[in-house]
């Protein structure tokens, strides 16, 4: 048996069930995606939307594509319609831009919106606050072709484990006080991705129903 293919069945016997795996199979090529698809893994997440679009042509049609990295404007037109779920919307100008383009191609885009609570500032996403007062002020209920299915965040970077418990623990709260606000009338909200290769255990125990790993599958990543 294929080292991926080990890797894959090792994470999934580990992932409780009622938790969605995304293998993110970004900068790995398409047999290793093969290999996953064998032993019956059909969701994979990308980061870039040239190699998203090449995986699409080149793969079965049956993949559910995650697109879960920083979306450039000039890019929706060209991703919309392809994945499954766009995980990582990361400002209502974005949003917006997805909406129309997905009107404008007749699909409907799933997408979650991402948070950003960690400490580095290179990592993109909504401000709680920022999050909290698009739903309160019913920011969502202009889209005429998206539907907002949940929250994806990351932890900080570290070692320090309680310091990624503590950001996860924040996530999960902006998501339950959103999800659990019957004024809102919300529907199909109901997805808290949240958890890679090295924290997605931490992620899970503090309620996370999507975790995005990657290397612990697919190996180091050669950019
Ligand atoms: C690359 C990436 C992952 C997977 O990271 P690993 O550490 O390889 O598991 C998960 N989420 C996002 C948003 C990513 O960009």
């Amino acid at each position: 048996m294929s080292s991926v293919k080990e890797n894959l069945l090792k994470v999934r016997s580990q992932i409780p069930s009622g938790v969605e795996l995304v293998a993110v199979s970004k900068f790995h090529p398409a047999e290793a995606i093969m290999e996953c698809y064998e032993a019956g893994q059909r969701v994979f997440g990308e980061s870039r939307v040239q190699e998203l679009t090449e995986k699409v042509k080149a793969l079965p049609p049956d993949i559910r594509w995650h697109f879960i990295g920083h979306l450039q404007t000039n890019k929706v037109r060209q991703l919309v319609g392809k994945p499954y779920l766009i995980e990582s919307v990361d400002s209502e100008r974005l949003l917006r831009l997805i909406d129309s383009e997905s009107e404008k191609a007749g699909v409907v885009s799933r997408v979650l919106m991402q948070v950003h609570v960690a400490k580095e500032e290179t990592k993109f996403g909504f401000y709680p606050e920022e999050l909290l007062d698009f739903f309160a002020r019913r920011g969502f209920e202009s889209l005429k072709a998206t539907h907002i299915c949940g929250i994806m965040g990351m932890a900080s970077n570290t070692d320090d484990e309680d310091r990624v418990r503590e950001d996860f623990r924040r996530i999960a709260e902006i998501y339950r006080s959103i999800a659990d606000d019957s004024t809102l009338g919300l529907r199909g909200f109901d997805t808290l991705s949240m958890g890679m290769s090295g924290d997605w255990r931490i992620a899970v125990g503090e309620g996370a129903d999507m975790v995005r790993i990657g290397s612990a599958i697919f190996g180091e990543r050669h950019y």
